[in-house]
């Protein structure tokens, strides 16, 4: 099976490569991206036997050839790169790029009729129709490898869609989810970079304390499943135990358990069709002991109905509310906002360019959602520096 790695240097790439470097002798391994890592990079590409390993910035692919001369492993730089990588023929290609710079590699992915492993959610919430459309016009498939939405999709197997009435995202609340609310505005970016439970990178990480990461799962739920807004729901569950769970017609609840360990959704996309046993530690209940579920509150976690207006809206709002979101991330960790001023920009943003318009787009082109994702970064920078 040939296979491709973007975000290779990354949290879930780390764990792709753990589970590919198992299995050497079934692996061809195409395509490695990374970004400013190039170390991580090109110590990969020589492990794995990768004939291709880029880096998104072009002031870094000296020092990336440099380590690989002589391996006869080709190397390249920047975006254009990026998309060419994930455009090489693959049967399998993990979509692992964190941010909205996974939206074009990954549609190249799709182009090229590849199985496309998804971890980067932004994608689907930037632009999941087109996404979709794609995948269908050239017989490419879709895994959804964000934990929760991997569970529902194996939920959602063999079932009827039709008798599906809902879905539930767990959530675990977060690194702030039992501080005081008015200690939210102290809270620093070191602070809101440790999870109780999975250990992801610096910016899924932060966005799981503000739950920005529920609120852009809940959207990519609806666009994955094509599931109407009222029908997906977030729960917080402190220990991360139950991923998800699908409510049918007759009332029936059905969940899906697994210790937390992205390499079982990950390893799941890797032998769909198949179940092939995984070293992923297979869960104790009797130690678990127990499982809590509680509402998350509005207040603590206004980007929940952020997400609930942006799922309703359609059209351009999740590329918006995307983009704003990473560009008032970058301003927490600059320091320029507070970890409380992020959900407000990210409003402000919205109310501008989607809610406070008439007459948005039904149904976006790339360009029109790269257009949307440039307005909104540039206004969110705006309304970071108002904050202050
Ligand atoms: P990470 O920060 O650990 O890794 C990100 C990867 O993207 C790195 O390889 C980095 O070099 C690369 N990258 C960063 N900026 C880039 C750019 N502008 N252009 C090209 N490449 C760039 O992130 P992660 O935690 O592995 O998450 C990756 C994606 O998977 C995110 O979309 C995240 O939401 C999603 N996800 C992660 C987890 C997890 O457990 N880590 C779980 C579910 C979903
Ligand atoms: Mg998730």
């Amino acid at each position: 099976m040939r296979v491709s790695i973007l975000g290779v240097t990354g949290s879930i790439g780390q764990s792709t490569t753990d589970l590919i470097a198992c299995e050497p002798e079934r692996f061809e391994v195409v395509a490695l991206t990374g970004g400013r890592n190039v170390a991580r990079l090109a110590q990969e590409a020589v492990r794995l036997n990768a004939r291709l390993a880029v880096t998104a910035w072009d002031e870094c692919h000296a020092e990336l050839a440099s380590l690989l001369a002589g391996t006869g492993i080709e190397t390249a730089a920047g975006e254009a790169a990026l998309e060419e990588a994930a455009s090489r023929p693959a049967d399998w290609v993990m979509s692992a790029i964190v941010g909205a710079a996974g939206l074009r590699p990954g549609l190249a992915a799709l182009r090229q009729g590849a199985t496309l492993a998804l971890a980067n959610k932004e994608t689907m919430v930037a632009a999941g129709p087109l996404v979709l459309q794609t995948a269908r016009a050239h017989g490419a498939t879709i895994l959804p490898v964000d934990s929760e939405h991997s569970a529902v999709f194996q939920l959602l197997r063999g079932e009827e869609m039709r008798s599906v009435t809902r879905v539930v995202l767990t959530a675990s609340g977060g690194a702030f989810r039992d501080w005081p609310l008015e200690r939210l505005k102290e809270a620093t970016p070191e602070e809101a970079s440790t999870h109780p439970t999975w250990d992801m990178g610096q910016r899924i990480t932060i966005d799981s304390a503000s739950m920005f990461n529920k609120a852009l799962e809940l959207i990519e739920a609806k666009e994955l499943f094509g599931l109407r807004p009222e029908q997906v729901e977030a729960v917080i569950h402190p220990q991360s135990l139950v991923h998800a769970l699908v409510g049918h017609a007759d009332g029936a609840l059905l969940a899906h358990m697994g210790s937390h360990d992205m390499r079982h959704a990950i390893g799941f996309a890797l032998n769909f069709p198949e179940r092939a046993p995984l070293p992923v530690a297979p869960l104790d209940l009797v130690q678990a002991g127990r499982l809590d579920f509680a509402a998350p509150d509005p207040a603590r976690y206004p980007a929940l109905g952020l997400a609930r207006q942006v799922m309703e809206a359609g059209g351009l709002a999740g590329a918006v509310f995307n983009a704003a979101k990473e560009r008032a991330l970058d301003a927490f960790l600059d320091r320029q906002i507070g970890f409380a001023q992020m959900a407000p920009v990210v409003a402000q943003v919205l109310d501008r360019l989607i809610f406070s318009r008439s007459g948005g787009v039904d149904s976006p082109s790339l360009d029109d959602v790269l257009q949307a994702d440039r307005e909104a970064r540039s206004l969110a920078g705006d309304c970071a520096l108002t904050m202050r």
